[in-house]
């Protein structure tokens, strides 16, 4: 989260210079989170709770939120058919908040697993950005016997000719004949199921278990969800 000196954001909130904020603040005229604030170069982020006399200036409350999606629940927000993750969200939290989450990184329909919802778009940016080459881990059930050669074919990436672009370096570990984890880079459509394809290998099941350091939490069954802690929230940085 990008931070900011508090006299820098108040001067920006309500359009005053910074040798008035300094005065205001000497005042004891302003609270951050709950706390009265003096000090001109205490760090805030646009997260922080700022109230001056009595009126709240800033009050964006960040959201993050991991989701173990179950088979069958589409990774949107509205959906005709099916019960989107959005849907899953809505006994814990209220309408207002769930308008404003976005989904870092989609799932298909018939894939399970992790999934994070934040209202931070820079935090999500920072995990799906290419530069940051965050890696996304999945256990893949194949239809077929998993051979050596599979792994260099994942190392060296593939040709999409739809997309014209060969995929990022990938993982692959064998783990039995019929079980590998995968780690990717990158998130094309489809991208695992095209990627065993190219061996005549159907994916029979897909799931992903962590995006960068954040590991789905084996206590949420199917369907079920919890706030990220704070570590986990700041292990992107
Ligand atoms: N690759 C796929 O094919 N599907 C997913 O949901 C994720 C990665």
């Amino acid at each position: 989260i990008n931070t900011a000196r508090l006299d820098r954001l108040i001067s920006d909130l309500c359009q005053i210079n910074r040798k008035k904020v300094k005065l205001i603040l000497a005042q004891k005229r302003v609270y951050v989170d709950g706390a009265i604030a003096t000090d001109i170069a205490q760090l805030v982020n646009r997260f922080s709770h700022i109230v001056l006399d009595g009126d709240v200036l800033q009050a964006n409350q960040a959201h993050y939120i991991m989701l173990n999606k179950p088979i069958g629940v589409v990774c949107a927000t509205k959906d005709e058919k099916h019960k989107t993750v959005i849907d899953l969200l809505t006994e814990q939290y209220e309408q207002e908040i769930l308008d404003s989450l976005h989904i870092v990184g989609r799932l298909d329909l018939n894939t399970s697993g992790l999934v994070l919802l934040t209202n931070d778009s820079r935090w999500s940016e920072r995990l799906t950005s290419p530069e940051h080459k965050v890696s996304k881990c999945y256990q893949v059930t194949l239809e077929n016997a998993l051979t050596a050669d599979y792994v260099d074919a994942f190392a060296k990436g593939m040709y999409f000719s739809y997309e014209k672009i060969t995929t990022k370096p990938a993982t692959l570990l064998i783990v039995s004949q019929f079980e590998a984890q995968v780690m990717l880079t990158e998130g094309r459509y489809h991208q695992i199921k095209r990627m065993f394809g190219r061996f005549r290998n159907p994916v029979v099941a897909l799931h992903r278990h962590s995006i960068g350091r954040i590991t789905l939490d084996k206590l949420l069954k199917d369907g079920e969800s919890r706030a990220l802690n704070i570590s986990e929230v700041t292990s992107i940085n």
